[in-house]
């Protein structure tokens, strides 16, 4: 089977199990090439009541089981991992990611899959003695409304896919319209997998996500995207009081102590910002470098950023993909041009790379400040702004002096004063000598501030996607 061929999966919406069917459609484009490959389902905002029926319906047998639930999980994860050669594709057509990064994607939605149908739910008995019985059990909410963005299409579904149809909730899943596809493949291939209705998916230009919030039938909208949409996810929500949980931006800071041994930390720095082309909501996104080690860091992620393979992700070998999508690219290319006209050096890249598609070379940036866009902005993008700082308490102060507050990371040759330090920052998750090293299926990750409401992943993601309920009553000894 071709590349291609496999993109017969992701012709239709499921809903119920089968295909809705659209009378329109919308087309997506390769970042790569720029242009339009594929055309998604138009599902409409009308369309969308037959959707939620279907899970509403599905959802009155599919939270009685348990043992069921947890063993369609693990069939799920066995399916998706014997067709990842059919998806993977489809995800880098759409995504721009190489082929490598979008089988990653593939398996660690079997991971979390596999983590939930494992994770055990004790009861929490409070009380059973000679006079009284008390037990605080969680429910399911009933249908799930989840969003998610364009920079893991896969994952972020799975973080909400996984814990909500493990607590006993059906789902309703809208992609973003710039990468509609793999997920539509996705519950195309788990269908006879969950029940028809469990698992639904619809794509659609916006304000399809509007209607997914506002909709009468979900009892919770589950958000990953950006912060300014996030509040209007909130808003919308709060008209029939359903709950949210809001994954949204971030401008993750890196502290960078001077005892570090620099040509040792460099290459995981580059990547914990570069990867996916910076397109992460906690990849590093400006860097505090000490003053007495910053030139050398500098050097150290230039030499790293002219060596990096960019391609189109089904080259092999590639390493950084096109940016995703047209505004992305237009908006990557004017902070650079905003903060270079500021006094900013490019150190390496600092240009778009001269051929169709949004391709852009992995960018350095010397002789930076706060106050400059590149800085204080979330710039979701293949550049990397790198600040000198003299004194440890004031680059904490700096890298908390943002309205977000999502991930970040401190970096010492003495880890233990790099861990007192940690919990100085304003942030979901904090590692050290690493970033991002608390994203795992069963820590909590959610961001402080207006990078989010809520967490998803470990039990704390799965109790998100349930309500308490207490059952009290004559002793049950
Ligand atoms: P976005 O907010 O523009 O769109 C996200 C999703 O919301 C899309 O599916 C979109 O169609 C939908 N949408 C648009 N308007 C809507 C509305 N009014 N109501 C409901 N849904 C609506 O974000 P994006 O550009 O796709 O993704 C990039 C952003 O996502 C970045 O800010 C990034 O930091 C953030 N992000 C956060 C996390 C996290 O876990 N915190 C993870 C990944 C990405």
């Amino acid at each position: 089977m071709t590349s291609t061929d496999s993109l017969a999966l992701s012709a239709a919406a499921t809903s119920n199990g089968r295909d809705l069917l659209t009378a329109g459609t919308f087309g997506v484009i390769n970042p790569a090439t720029g242009e339009v490959f594929a055309q998604a389902p138009s599902v409409t905002p009308d369309q969308l009541d037959e959707v939620f029926a279907a899970a509403q319906n599905a959802y009155t047998s599919w939270r009685i089981n348990e043992e069921f639930r947890r063993d369609a999980l693990r069939q799920a994860a066995d399916v998706i991992e014997s067709r990842i050669s059919e998806l993977a594709p489809i995800l880098t057509f759409e995504q721009g990611k190489s082929l490598a990064d979008s089988t990653m994607e593939f398996h660690i939605a079997a991971t979390w899959l596999r983590y939930y149908a494992d994770l055990e739910i004790p009861r929490e008995i409070i009380r059973n003695d000679a006079e009284a019985f008390e037990e605080v059990t969680r429910r399911p909410l009933g249908v799930v409304s989840a969003i998610t963005p364009w920079n893991f299409p896969i994952t972020l579904a799975m973080w909400k896919i996984a814990p909500a149809l493990r607590a006993g909730n059906t789902i309703v899943v809208k992609p973003s319209p710039y990468t509609p596809l793999a997920t539509l493949a996705l519950a195309r291939i788990l269908r006879g997998t969950f029940p028809d209705g469990v698992l639904n998916v619809v794509t659609g230009p916006d304000p399809l996500g509007a209607t997914m919030v506002s909709h009468p039938v979900p009892r919770k909208v589950s958000f990953t995207g950006s912060t300014a949409v996030g509040r209007k996810v909130a808003l919308g929500a709060a008209d029939d009081l359903k709950r949210v949980t809001l994954e949204l931006g971030g401008n993750d800071p890196a502290v960078i102590l001077g005892d570090v041994d620099v040509e040792k930390i460099a290459p995981s720095l580059f990547r914990s910002a570069f990867t996916n082309n910076g397109q992460i909501c906690l990849a590093i996104k400006r860097v505090y470098a000490h003053e007495s080690i910053q030139p050398q860091l500098v050097e150290a992620l230039s030499e790293i950023a002219r060596s990096v393979k960019v391609d189109e992700g089904t080259v092999e070998g590639t390493e950084l993909g096109p940016i995703n999508n047209k505004p992305q690219f237009e908006r990557v290319k004017e902070l650079i041009a905003d903060a270079v006209s500021n006094g900013a050096r490019a150190t390496a890249g600092g240009k778009t790379i001269d051929r169709d598609g949004y391709f852009h070379q992995p960018t350095i940036l010397d002789q930076v400040n706060d106050g400059m866009r590149i800085v204080d902005e979330e710039q979701f993008g293949p550049v990397l702004p790198i600040i000198s700082f003299r004194d440890e308490a004031d680059a904490i102060v700096r890298a908390n002096r943002s309205e977000y507050g999502l991930t970040a990371s401190v970096w010492s040759g003495d880890a233990d004063h790099a861990a007192q330090l940690a919990p100085q920052f304003e942030a979901g998750q904090v590692s050290i000598n690493a970033h991002g090293a608390g994203v795992l299926p069963h820590l909590p990750f959610g961001g402080h501030k207006h990078s989010g409401v809520g967490v998803e992943n470990g039990p704390w993601g799965l109790h998100s996607f349930t309500e308490l309920q207490v059952i009290a009553g004559p002793s049950r000894q």
